[in-house]
């Protein structure tokens, strides 16, 4: 799992250090380097492919061999070819926004403060955009948004965290919301259901202190009983336990106890103790949540903090 991943990004750093000249290609089976330089380096190099590689990506084999020096005066990332076993590469599952974007997300000073599509090439979707491999942005549903001079140098330059990141946007160049999120955030307060699309498919949501809120999405899903997952931003307000899985990039729904006196209302899970819980996936839910629990009359988007995260 090699595309999508900041795997070539790392392959050119990892090459510069080592002082090694050639290329990285995405290809549809995988990636492919040419690397030229001393044997020690190379050697190095060929440990470290694997041995250092990015969070999201996995490594399955690494295969070498000897091809003629070309005397590359640099080491670049060159364009995918665009043929290959399209589809034994792997493509890499979507992960939930990371910290580095959640900070820049809640920066008045940032120039995405706010915007819900924030994502950089250690976060956001993958799957869930990618039409075919390689995993490149024209083969994304993100080919349709042209970048705008800023995001294209982002794009450009190896020393940013989104160099070469496929779904990069902003304010000016990226996809929009179709509702207002003061709008969305509106309707829930109001008791209404709204259905947000979010990472490989839509969450209907509701407020989940509200008896007949619940009761009415249990109506129309034809959901008498069964527990409905509650996401929320503070876990630790809701429920007991340790929290460590409900932080891991796959943002899992994980069975846990409720806090007494958490503000969930029983209809949410009628019968039933443990419950469903999972924190926010997407740029967009920390803001929804973030406005949600805005008091009337305050600023808006109190700040998420790490450490709100990693209690
Ligand atoms: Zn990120
Ligand atoms: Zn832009």
């Amino acid at each position: 799992m090699v595309q999508g991943v900041g795997f070539r990004p790392f392959v050119h750093g990892l090459a510069v250090r080592h002082r090694l000249t050639g290329f990285v290609r995405n290809e549809g089976w995988g990636v492919v380097v040419e690397a030229e330089g001393g044997p020690e380096a190379l050697e190095a190099f060929a440990a470290a492919v694997a041995g250092e590689a990015p969070a999201l990506a996995r490594v399955e084999s690494v295969r070498t061999s000897r091809v003629a020096a070309r005397g590359d005066a640099a080491f670049a990332i060159a364009a995918s070819e665009g043929e290959g076993d399209a589809f034994s590469a792997l493509v890499p599952a979507d992960a939930a926004t990371c910290d580095d974007c959640l900070r820049e997300l809640f920066d008045p000073a940032d120039r995405r403060h706010r915007h819900p599509f924030i994502t950089c090439t250690q976060c956001g979707p993958r799957f869930t955009i990618v039409r075919d491999v390689p995993y490149d942005r024209p083969q994304t549903t993100m080919a349709q948004f042209t970048m705008c001079a800023a995001c294209r140098a982002e794009y450009d330059d190896p020393a940013d965290r989104r160099f070469h990141a496929e779904a990069i946007a902003c304010p000016q160049c990226g996809p929009r919301l179709d509702l207002a999120l003061e709008e969305a955030v509106a309707l829930l307060r109001a008791g209404a259901i709204v259905a947000v699309k979010g990472l490989g498919g839509w969450h209907l949501a509701c407020d989940a202190a509200s008896d007949e809120a619940v009761a009415r999405l249990r109506t129309r899903k034809h959901r008498d009983a069964k527990p409905f997952a509650v996401m929320t931003a503070r876990p630790q307000a809701l429920v007991e336990g340790p929290l460590e899985l409900l932080g891991a990039l796959e943002r899992p729904i994980v069975l846990l106890d409720r806090r007494a006196g958490a503000p969930v209302c029983v209809a949410v899970a009628p019968d039933a103790s443990p419950r469903g819980g999972m924190l926010p996936d997407t740029p967009l839910h920390p803001l929804q949540a973030a406005d949600r629990d805005r008091p009337p009359g305050l600023p808006r988007a109190r700040p998420l903090r790490r450490a709100d995260r990693d209690r």
